[in-house]
């Protein structure tokens, strides 16, 4: 019988059934052997606290008040076994000095008896108690005590294995750097969510972490996450914090949060945002919050979407503090993803052309180049400029298929131009920073631009501000470097609208500065933006680099330019963009030729300012 047992303990314990159900049989079996025993199985934790986990035929009352017990020397017959860490025999609990303090416990119950064994671990630790009750005064008998000692290894091996699959699934829902608990973990507690549920997801992701990582190295970094981790858990407490991988993290907020949630995710940007040491560095974190609350109309699954699209617009609008999902937010993703659908319908399609924008040289009104700008025809015919669309170019593919497009038509309107022999020296096309994250762009503008034998120093490739000043890592530097070095001139446009710093310009020189429009409008003889003007214009030149003032449209803005010593404009004043064939007729009127400025000015410092390039 005691064979039968256990097998059926061990097909259980294969079968990776419960703990408590394990137990739980293995007590009823063992008393359908013993008529007039009570069998009970108590857990012992790692602070020596009993635990009640299987007694089938004990009064719940009873096993519930035996739940954290500390072991002792006279702790009943299970606390001071477990103590002891030998089997204690109590054949008549009343009287029995063990029993004193539990006695009227156990007798409430009708129980008088017990003989309890210790449940060793196979590295010889106290993992429980096995005992048997009677509601008799009495001993043991041989086949009770055999059937305790066939039964103290079932137990072992039922809690070791429960131990085990215990300590998997932690880990398997652990995340091992950090403690917290991981993505795996976090899908399951949102699968719990109902919808009707009330609660709210914050999820967080740490900024400029690649720049932790590349100026102060990889350990920093680890630093870093792992102080985001701990302020962020406290922060949060008693609600767990999540690492989704990376550095995002999660939060799920529920209906225990009495306080607002703004109030909420604001203490959390607060009690991350302070200075901390990572490797020896000091480092100020901040994080960026995607907030979004459950509603009835939405699923679990949209409404982690939507938190995910507040994060995303958090870290364009408002990084450093928090973004909450609402109908704002959403339309304004909504006319992105429209947009994006819109360029990437007009490429397929092929209904973007490549209009031109003269650079003109303000003194003479010559074209010194042109900027070509990106314009769709719908489908009623009407073109769409360029900053309507710029919104696209947020989609990493559609900006590579628009400049890749773009780069095409440019080559061969300026091809044209060239085997026409009409006057004409430079071409603008616009990057985007999408543009510099693959490692083709160089070579397939080289390609595309030789197919039509347009050399490379007719080409010059316009980087906005915000892209060159990229903090990321060295990777645009690198690439501006090797357009320069391929033949390409290189013009840094808007230049003044972000945070390009001048010392910037020595690291990664560029060739063309492009005055942003905000300046020229504010040219007048007190205007501060005659100062920043003027500062550039010096520099620029003493740095060899020429300056185009862009946005001019008043004769006055184009003298004021001219007395500054900025020769080259480009704005509505001179022409607003035009399709190529009418460019071309400009050219052919106004256009200055590649070597004509070198012949007319004669010496080389006036020829550089009377040229794009
Ligand atoms: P943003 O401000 O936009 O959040 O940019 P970011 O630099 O923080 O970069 P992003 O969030 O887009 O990507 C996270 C980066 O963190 C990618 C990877 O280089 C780095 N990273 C991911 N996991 C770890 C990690 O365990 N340790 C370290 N040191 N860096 C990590
Ligand atoms: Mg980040």
């Amino acid at each position: 019988m005691l064979l039968k047992l256990q097998n059926s303990i061990l097909k259980m314990v294969a079968q990776g059934q419960e703990l408590g159900v394990m137990l739980t049989r293995l007590c009823s079996e063992v008393e359908l052997l013993l008529p007039g025993a009570h069998a009970s199985i108590l857990t012992l934790d790692d602070k020596n606290l009993l635990h009640p986990c299987a007694a089938p035929s004990l009064p719940a009352q009873y096993t519930g008040a035996l739940d954290n017990i500390s072991i002792g020397p006279s702790v009943g017959s299970c606390g001071t076994a477990a103590f002891l860490q030998k089997s204690v025999t109590v054949i008549d609990i009343e009287h029995d000095p063990l029993w004193e303090p539990y006695k009227s416990l156990a007798l409430s119950f009708g129980l008088r008896a017990c003989f309890s064994s210790p449940i060793f671990g196979s590295n010889g630790t106290v993992l429980g108690t096995f005992a048997l009750y009677f509601e008799e005064t009495r001993a043991p008998t041989p086949l009770e005590e055999s059937i305790v000692i066939g039964c103290l290894p079932l137990c072992m091996i039922a809690l070791e294995s429960h131990e085990r699959l215990q300590e998997h699934r932690r880990l398997a829902f652990t995340d091992v750097m950090t403690g917290l608990p991981n993505r795996a973990k976090f899908n399951e507690a949102l699968q719990k969510k109902g919808s009707t549920d009330e609660w709210s997801l914050l999820l967080l992701d740490v900024d400029h972490l690649k720049t932790v990582n590349d100026t102060f190295g990889h350990a920093a970094g680890d630093d870093l996450i792992s102080a985001v981790a701990s302020r962020l858990a406290s922060a949060a407490h008693p609600l767990p914090a999540y690492r989704l991988g990376g550095d995002e993290f999660a939060v799920i907020l529920d209906e225990s949060c009495r306080k607002p949630l703004e109030e909420i995710v604001g203490r959390i940007v607060a009690t991350v945002s302070q200075p901390v040491k990572c490797s020896g560095h000091t480092i100020l974190p901040t994080v960026t919050i995607g907030v979004a609350q459950s509603s009835e109309r939405f699923s679990v699954a949209e409404t982690r979407h939507h938190a995910d699209i507040a994060l995303y617009h958090a870290k364009e609008e408002s990084r450093g503090t928090f973004a909450i999902y609402d109908e704002a937010i959403a339309s304004v993703i909504l006319k992105r993803a429209e947009a994006i659908r819109n360029v990437a319908e007009a490429l397929n399609d092929n209904r973007i052309e490549a209009w031109y924008q003269p650079i003109v040289r303000i003194d003479t009104g010559e074209v010194v180049g042109v900027e070509a700008l990106a314009r769709m025809r719908l489908s009623d015919g009407t073109m769409v400029p360029a900053a309507q669309f710029h919104e696209a170019t947020r989609d990493a593919q559609v900006a590579v298929n628009l400049t890749q497009h773009m780069s095409r038509c440019i080559s061969r309107d300026v091809g044209n131009w060239l085997r026409r022999g009409i006057p004409f020296q430079h071409v603008g096309i616009n990057l985007s920073a999408a543009d510099f994250s693959g490692n083709d762009l160089l070579e397939s503008l080289e390609k595309t631009f030789a197919a039509e034998n347009v050399p490379l120093h007719h080409v010059i490739l316009e980087v906005t501000e915000s892209v060159y000043i990229c903090e990321r890592d060295q990777n645009v530097a690198n690439k501006i470097g090797s357009f320069r070095a391929a033949g390409f001139k290189v013009a840094l446009d808007d230049f003044g609208t972000g945070f390009a710093s001048l010392t910037h310009l020595i690291t990664v020189p560029v060739d063309i500065i492009k005055i942003d429009k905000s300046f020229v409008d504010h040219l007048g003889p007190e205007d501060a933006g005659t100062c920043i003007v003027e500062g550039i214009i010096h520099i620029a030149k003493g740095m060899g680099m020429r300056v185009i003032a862009e946005g001019v449209e008043t004769v006055a803005q184009a003298e004021l330019l001219l007395e500054r010593g900025c020769i080259l404009g480009q704005g509505y004043l001179y022409s607003k963009a035009i399709p190529a064939d009418e460019m071309t007729t400009l050219l052919e009127r106004r256009g200055q030729r590649y070597d004509s400025a070198t012949k007319v000015e004669g010496d080389v410092q006036r020829r550089g300012e009377t040229r794009a390039y």
